[in-house]
């Protein structure tokens, strides 16, 4: 598949409920467009990992606040991926476990750890174009972008998807947590397409976003070709 090459970095914002895609779905969207990748929610698994190492309360929100504003950390890129590593360790496995899992909504809901994670994540913009998944990419962290999108599918068929990962979890009790708080809350983007993809493959949703993300790409385009023309001739 061909570069995309674009003068400005262009953001794509994948959004959407636990085990509905978006991990793979951005992974291969990056690829094929050759943008950096981005797992938000690895971004905050990272700090609930970190306050459980640490015996932080993750229900106390001064205390993980704090801690958010404290942590030494670095944003670092590799391989076109971009994470969190902290003192200078990428916790990459111990963030999967089912007790980071069930910490994770809680540390997300403190309004101090949402500016501070969306600081980071605005910064991985000095990285170049971006496939930016999370629950409030399109709505909080890159509002202004026009590739928005919202992963979605049954619930049965997301525990399905978990469990084949070997993952028990009770989604929709996270999923209920993550629309419920205040600060920055799982929901639909204005603008956003929404794709729910119970009965497609992940390669058939890529197509889908790939081919939105092309034909968006193309308009803007033709616009800015067409206000130039219209330049020229004045
Ligand atoms: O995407 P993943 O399931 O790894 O996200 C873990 C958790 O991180 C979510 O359930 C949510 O609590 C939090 N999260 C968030 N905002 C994001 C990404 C993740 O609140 N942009």
């Amino acid at each position: 598949m061909m570069e995309m090459r674009t003068k400005e970095p262009i953001v794509i914002a994948i959004d959407g409920t636990s085990a509905s895609g978006k991990s793979t779905n951005s992974k291969r969207v990056a690829k094929a467009l050759h943008f950096v990748h981005v797992d938000t929610g690895a971004m905050y698994r990272t700090l609930a990992w970190y306050c459980l190492r640490h015996g932080i309360d993750v229900r106390d929100a001064q205390g993980v606040g704090a801690a958010c504003w404290r942590w030494k950390t670095a944003l670092q890129c590799v391989g076109a991926t971009a994470y969190l590593t902290v003192e200078g360790y990428h916790p990459a496995t111990e963030i999967r476990t089912a007790e980071v899992s069930a910490a994770v909504p809680h540390v997300a809901a403190v309004p101090k750890v949402r500016e501070w994670m969306k600081c980071k994540q605005r910064e991985c913009l000095k990285f170049g174009s971006l496939v930016m998944e999370g629950r409030d990419i399109g709505t909080n962290v890159f509002p202004e972008t026009e590739f928005k999108y919202f992963l979605d599918a049954r619930i049965e068929e997301r525990s399905r998807r978990r469990a084949a990962e070997g993952v028990k979890e009770d989604l929709a009790e996270r999923d209920w947590r993550d629309s419920q708080r205040a600060s920055a809350p799982l929901m639909i983007a204005l603008g956003a397409k929404v794709i729910n993809n119970s009965e497609m493959t992940s390669e058939q949703t890529s197509s889908l976003i790939l081919e939105d993300v092309r034909k968006r790409l193309a308009q803007a385009g033709d616009k800015a070709g067409r206000l130039a023309a219209s330049r020229v001739s004045q």
